[in-house]
């Protein structure tokens, strides 16, 4: 049987029946931009799949820290359910809407480093409005996933949970096993129609501390682990059921090894550059409001040629860029 998620704007909560009663929720919702009538369309949805919302559900696990997966985890709780998310993703729960904005500062912050002029990075400052609303999560009402599930569910089924950090920090997906198979709840780590972004993370961005998070490669390295499991269907966190994972795995590493070998072979070309000029390289005709989204996964491959020690990031004298210097052999 096809599962049935609740859908809030384009996003998946994947409801499981426990097996000692109520209902496990993956992922929260949100409110989207100043919508506030989402609460009231997922307690319809649910009443039309068999329980109440607010008596049912005790525990919505949170896929990762952002807002449209995480934004309604404080009603959760308030409602009594018990709010589990990875450990690196808790911080981020607990301050809403502040830890967004903490997140778009040093992002457009660190596109200027990375060599972006300034009309790519004010227009990154100026897309959003003021409407969202995140209200941060009490702590204690959020369980660190290492330390939750597994579930036993009312089918027979077993949900556990798996830590895949890479799309964020505090990323993490749903194993459901059962005779018929294994259903992954993927959130954002994998996505039936587009390529899911690396990011730029400031993880202590809240505490005053700018260190960037490196994404791509545990991103990387989590799905070449999610991709030995013997998957049935994966259930995403936006978009439709996919019958056939291998074809997402297919994809997301052809989509990878295709941009690494571009932006490898930019920074080789250069020897030195910036970011953005890599990206110039790779990209010579894309417009000026998509720079900052191609940037960012420049910025992940070049993270992940820094990993084996292809490419290294060198301050400049007087100067807050960074430059990337090429340093593998051809
Ligand atoms: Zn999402």
């Amino acid at each position: 049987m096809t599962p049935n998620p609740i859908r809030v704007a384009d996003n998946n909560l994947w409801p499981f029946r426990l097996a000692d009663g109520g209902v496990l929720l993956i992922d929260a919702g949100w409110e989207p931009e100043g919508n506030l009538y989402a609460w009231g369309g997922i307690e319809a949805q649910a009443e039309a799949l068999g329980f109440a919302a607010a008596r049912d559900v005790r525990v919505v696990v949170v896929t990762h820290e952002h807002i449209d997966h995480a934004g309604l985890a404080a009603r959760w709780a308030r409602e009594g359910a018990r709010i589990v998310g990875a450990r690196a993703a808790m911080g981020a729960l607990a301050a809403g809407l502040e830890g967004l904005r903490a997140q778009r500062h040093e992002r457009a912050a660190e596109l200027a480093r990375q060599g972006a002029p300034a009309e790519v990075v004010a227009g990154l400052l100026g897309t959003r409005t003021t409407q969202q609303r995140w209200e941060p999560c009490p702590l204690d009402a959020i369980g660190a996933a290492e330390e939750s599930g597994p579930w036993a569910l009312a089918d027979g089924r077993t949900l556990r949970l798996v830590l895949a950090p890479g799309h964020t920090p505090g990323n993490l997906v749903a194993a459901v096993e059962g005779p018929d198979g294994l259903d992954l709840c993927s959130g954002d780590t994998l996505l039936p129609t587009t390529i899911p972004t690396p990011g730029l993370h400031f993880p202590h961005a809240l505490e005053g501390d700018a260190t960037r998070w490196p994404s791509l490669p545990p991103f990387l390295r989590s799905v070449a682990a999610l991709r030995a499991l013997p998957l049935t269907r994966v259930l995403p966190g936006h978009g439709e059921v996919v019958d056939n994972p291998a074809r997402l795995f297919a994809q997301f590493e052809a989509h990878h090894a295709r941009r690494g070998r571009r932006v490898r072979a930019a920074l080789a070309a250069a020897q030195t550059a910036t970011a953005f000029e890599v990206t110039r390289a790779v990209f010579p005709r894309l417009p000026t409001v998509r720079i900052g989204q191609a940037m960012t996964e420049t910025i992940g491959h070049l993270d992940v040629l820094a990993e084996v020690g292809a490419a290294r990031a060198e301050a400049i004298d007087d100067s807050p860029r960074v430059m990337w210097r090429w340093c593998g052999t051809a």
